[in-house]
């Protein structure tokens, strides 16, 4: 519906109020007018008719009629006034305006009537002999208890309707000129109004568009000023109530989002209320397009559902646990384990559902890299305890000869520097762990040519009797950040693996330099190489690609994990390049800073 300006409401009333009283007025004024002027003539044509009316009597007395007519016409001509006298019978014996003799018999007249009757008489009507409206005085003429005649006096009565008219149009002018001033004022009086209501009502529309800051500015109006009052109270009230749940709200966000556990709230029917960054990275949904829309549609895990669905048929305070199995946007497997509780409002009805989840990936990783650690130990351990074991009881039973007894206390001493290594190796492990996680480790800059160098002489007897050659390329000017005890250690696991890999005559290079930000130790060999499918797995605890060949050598291996968690330990990390007959390249990579190594 269109709505009217505040000047349509106001200028149609004020016009018709007008109107209204000016008609009103008008036809009071034209009545009273009109009846006041009839009055006024009647009497007047009463006293006209009295001053001839003597004069008349002596005529009629005389019973001489003749000179009643130029009686009538000179006293009318003189009066302005139509004078007629008219018998009992009707006829006319004298007028001031025609020849009588040419006059109609008057006895129906009205006004005669009345006369005839003893009575002043008075008619307004059309006067066939003068063509106009005139208003007639009847009076009737006594003459001894008889009424001998009517003395008759008449005036033309246009005057007052042209005076009626007169008034009239100068009431209409004036009605005109009064609906322009009124239009005019209304303009004033509306915009007066209107201005302060139009600036309320684009307050209140700020308002409603959130600009709850800027006041409004108060009308001078009592009721507009209350009102624009009202409306700044209200808005400031709207305001702080606003600013109080934007603040929670951002506080929540805040603390949901910087938790590790993902949370997931839901509805009765099954509508995600919120889910925070991190449900929404495990179970690789978009939070914003979830949030709103039910669980069916934005989360696609099936057990999650079912478990959302479980926790909404919960009691109060309870609460209910499961480990799922998801796999997150990059296709890892994670193990999440939900727990599941429900939501209720202050008054303690239910609302819905909240559910949190843990990441137990590491865990379940670790608990499995401890439980295959546990096993590759065992198992690594009793291979040689089973030799020794084997050898001890042929020796106790006594039926061997001297050369034998010899051999086998050989192989007996070589099973046992084997588990002594493993138990070196195993020991240097834990013992960089632990450093490494309880007090960070004992670093200094420390210069890498002699560190290097120290490594090199380690390794030098059994490089020599290979007759493999040990390079180093590095400048004097180069240093790191290191704890030269480990990073010699690891160094050394890794000339080591160079020259058992490797066949007789052949070179091994450690290059050390410096590129961007780190610190690079690569030892080069011209050794056998590393299919490309075991390179990621080398690093880890026990794995060797060729067993035998390792046990042979006298290796644990556990060399690479020992380099890798001393490198670990240090910030950095380790690589490997190797090709199947050309050779491999086991760098370490040293981050120039270290800021907490080891934590
Ligand atoms: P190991 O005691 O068996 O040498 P490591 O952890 O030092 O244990 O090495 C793991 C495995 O990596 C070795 O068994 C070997 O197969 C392979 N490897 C290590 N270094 C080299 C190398 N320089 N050339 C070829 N293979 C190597």
């Amino acid at each position: 519906m269109k709505r009217k300006q505040f000047f349509w409401h106001i200028y149609p009333s004020y016009v018709i109020i007008t109107f209204a009283a000016l008609a009103g007025i008008t036809l009071y004024s034209a009545s009273t007018f009109r009846s006041f002027h009839l009055n006024q003539t009647e009497m007047d044509l009463k006293a006209r008719a009295l001053l001839v009316k003597d004069e008349i009597v002596s005529y009629l007395q005389n019973g001489n009629y003749n000179p009643i007519d130029s009686f009538c016409v000179a006293k009318g001509k003189k009066s302005k006034t139509r004078i007629t006298i008219i018998l009992p019978d009707g006829l006319v014996v004298g007028d001031s305006e025609r020849d009588p003799e040419t006059m109609d018999n008057h006895a129906n007249r009205p006004e005669i009537i009345t006369a005839l009757g003893g009575h002043k008489g008075v008619s307004m009507r059309f006067s066939a002999t003068l063509q106009r409206n005139l208003m007639y005085v009847a009076l009737p003429l006594v003459i001894d208890n008889k009424i001998s005649a009517v003395l008759r006096t008449s005036l033309p009565i246009e005057s007052i309707t042209k005076a009626l008219h007169a008034t009239f149009y100068g009431v209409v002018l004036a009605g005109a000129l009064i609906v322009v001033i009124i239009g005019l004022i209304s303009v004033v009086i509306s915009r007066r109004f209107s201005k302060p209501v139009e600036e309320l009502k684009q307050g209140a529309e700020r308002f409603a568009s959130g600009e709850l800051k800027q006041k409004l500015a108060v009308p001078s109006t009592d009721e507009l000023g209350k009102l624009a009052e009202a409306m700044n109270t209200m808005a400031r009230q709207l305001d702080d109530r606003i600013s109080t749940i934007t603040r929670q709200h951002s506080e929540q966000q805040a603390i949901l989002s910087c938790m590790v556990e993902g949370v997931i709230a839901v509805t009765n029917d099954e509508y995600v209320i919120s889910l925070n960054e991190a449900a929404s990275a495990m179970l690789s949904v978009d939070r914003d397009s979830a949030t709103g829309r039910l669980i069916q549609e934005s989360i696609r895990n099936s057990d999650m559902q079912r478990f959302i669905k479980e926790t909404l048929l919960l009691d109060k305070m309870q609460t209910i646990e499961e480990e799922i199995v998801l796999t997150s946007a990059k296709l890892n497997v994670l193990f999440i384990q939900l727990h599941g509780t429900v939501l209720h409002d202050r008054q303690g009805n239910t609302i819905g559902a909240l559910m949190v989840l843990n990441d137990v990936t590491r865990m379940k990783r670790l608990e499995n890299i401890r439980r295959d650690f546990v096993a590759n130990v065992s198992h690594e351990l009793r291979t040689p305890l089973t030799s020794i074991h084997g050898f001890v009881e042929t020796l106790l039973e006594g039926n061997v000869d001297d050369e034998d007894r010899k051999r086998f206390l050989q192989i007996i001493a070589t099973h046992v520097d084997r588990l002594n290594s493993i138990i070196q190796d195993l020991l240097i492990l834990s013992k960089i762990e632990t450093d490494a996680e309880k007090e960070g480790l004992e670093l200094e800059k420390s210069q890498l040519v002699p560190v290097i160098k120290e490594a090199i002489m380690v390794c030098q007897k059994k490089a020599d009797d290979k007759n493999i050659a040990i390079n180093l390329e590095c400048d004097n000017g180069t240093y790191a950040v290191i704890n030269p005890f480990l990073i010699e250690q690891a160094i050394i696991n890794l000339i080591d693996n160079a020259v058992k890999y490797s066949d007789d005559g052949k070179q091994v290079t450690i290059k050390a330099f410096s590129t961007g930000n780190e610190v690079q130790i690569a030892v080069h060999d011209q050794g056998q190489g590393v299919e490309k499918k075991h390179l990621d797995r080398l690093f880890e605890r026990f794995y060797r690609v060729d067993k035998a060949r390792s046990r042979k050598l006298g290796g644990t291996g556990l060399g690479l994990a020992i380099v890798k968690h001393i490198v670990l330990a240090h910030n950095g990390n380790v690589s490997v390049q190797s090709k199947i007959g050309s050779g491999s390249v086991f760098s370490v990579h040293l981050p120039k800073t270290t800021d907490n190594p080891g934590r």
